[in-house]
């Protein structure tokens, strides 16, 4: 069951969203090689506490930590841990923050010193498939809209969507419906309507887009072994257009990245 939200719980989300987006740009200035993905989670989690916050994740579905910390070859759902990041890796960071009641989750991946420039493509495609796929977030669409941007902006790159994982509706619950895979076909699914909060998440391969899972239940990879990025911004309907409730601002403010495609998709 799809929950439609008031404007004020849409406020509501995007304050908790905007505490993910702190978070995220906090750790922008903190990624390099050398330090620990635990290290990074401990900072997080006292972030966003200091910012009256709780650590959505935390405890949700048993997981361990604030941070999904997932390098390299792993997509999503890695737990953080005492190795060391290494100069060329990638990181991607998903952070989740519950405050009065509303969930916010997004996720950035992050290069850790000098990347490879195929590496660097990869992380460029799948953020652009993300704005791809916010585009057709509007009323008159479907969730097959949306999925159908996200894989044939990547398929034309010759990357993987990964199909077990999709993004989400958002609200009181992390998860809510409807699904929102980063595949799909044109005009199928359920139909768009003001309202809905949801978490568009595209998971990227480099290679195949064939996945396996490691022995702790979390954590899972690509299947060749090849890198996957991974990007997410929380997306409300209002007026029949998609409004971001996260952004990015902080984390180009601390990479000295300048983009206006968040411009786009303001109230
Ligand atoms: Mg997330
Ligand atoms: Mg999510």
């Amino acid at each position: 069951m799809i929950v439609i939200k008031t404007l004020e719980e849409i406020e509501l989300i995007r304050e908790s969203a905007l505490i993910v987006s702190k978070t995220l740009g906090m750790l922008a200035r903190e990624v390099k090689p050398g330090v620990t993905t635990l290290y990074l989670d401990k900072l997080a989690e006292t972030f966003i506490r200091d910012h009256n916050g709780i650590p959505g994740f935390l405890g949700l579905y048993d997981f361990p930590n604030t941070l999904c910390m997932s390098p390299n070859a792993q997509i999503v759902h890695g737990i953080p841990n005492k190795k060391p990041l290494l100069d060329g890796d990638i990181i991607s960071i998903d952070c989740g923050v519950l405050k009065n009641g509303f969930y916010g989750d997004h996720a950035y991946t992050f290069e850790v010193g000098n990347v490879k420039e195929e590496t660097k493509k990869l992380l460029d495609v799948t953020k652009q498939s993300l704005y791809e796929g916010i585009k057709e977030l509007k009323v008159g669409n479907r969730v097959g809209d949306v999925g159908f941007a996200i894989q044939d902006y990547c398929e034309k790159h010759g990357y993987g969507i990964v199909r077990e994982l999709v993004g989400h509706g958002l609200g009181k619950k992390m998860h809510e419906d409807p699904e929102m895979p980063n595949y799909g076909k044109r005009g199928r699914g359920k139909k768009f309507v003001d309202g809905m909060v949801v978490a568009i998440e595209p998971m990227v391969n480099m290679g195949t887009h064939s996945i396996v899972q490691l022995e702790d239940g979390w954590t899972i990879l690509t299947k060749d072994g090849k890198p996957s990025a991974h990007f997410e911004h929380n997306v409300a309907i209002i007026n029949g257009k998609p409004v971001l409730l996260s952004t990015f601002q902080y984390i180009n403010e601390a990479l000295g990245i300048v983009s206006n495609e968040e411009d786009k998709f303001k109230l």
